[in-house]
């Protein structure tokens, strides 16, 4: 049975996608920790990051870093930080976070409650400033 992101990544289970590419898809966490928090995952569902193989776990690198200029651009921060948790649902991912102070990307902050509205902004202005 397909996890909750590959069914993302299949459009079963909508998402305000920041790009993709053949083989990764990059999304907003629907729980932020700040404003432009994203998700980057391999488009083939792999629960342990470090079970990829070394191509992929560097090519999906390098597409975070395309996805974490984008977000530099749109929300201002110090720099965007990376985490990698994967605690909670089964499918490598790499959280993308803009941060100004260690505080905002620690994990047990209160998360962000944003409208729909916010993160159809947010989705067009990230994706927008995207460069594959
Ligand atoms: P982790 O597995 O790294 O501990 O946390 C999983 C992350 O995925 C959390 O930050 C959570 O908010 C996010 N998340 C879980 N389910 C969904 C979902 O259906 N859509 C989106 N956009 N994010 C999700």
């Amino acid at each position: 049975m397909s996890g909750i992101f590959t069914k993302i990544v299949k459009g079963e289970i909508p998402s305000y996608k920041i790009a993709e590419d053949e083989k990764y898809y990059a999304f907003l966490d629907i729980n932020p920790l700040a404003k432009g928090h994203t998700l980057v995952i391999p488009k083939k569902e792999t629960d342990y990051i470090f079970d990829l193989s070394d191509e992929d776990l560097a090519e999906m690198m390098i597409f975070a870093k395309k996805v974490a200029l984008a977000i530099e651009q749109v929300v201002p921060c110090k720099k965007i930080g990376i985490a990698v948790l994967g605690l909670e649902v089964p499918h490598a991912h790499i959280h993308l976070v803009p941060i100004n102070t260690v505080y905002d990307i620690d994990f047990k902050q209160p998360k962000l409650v944003l409208s729909a509205e916010e993160f159809i902004k947010l989705t067009a202005e990230i994706s927008s400033k995207f460069k594959a």
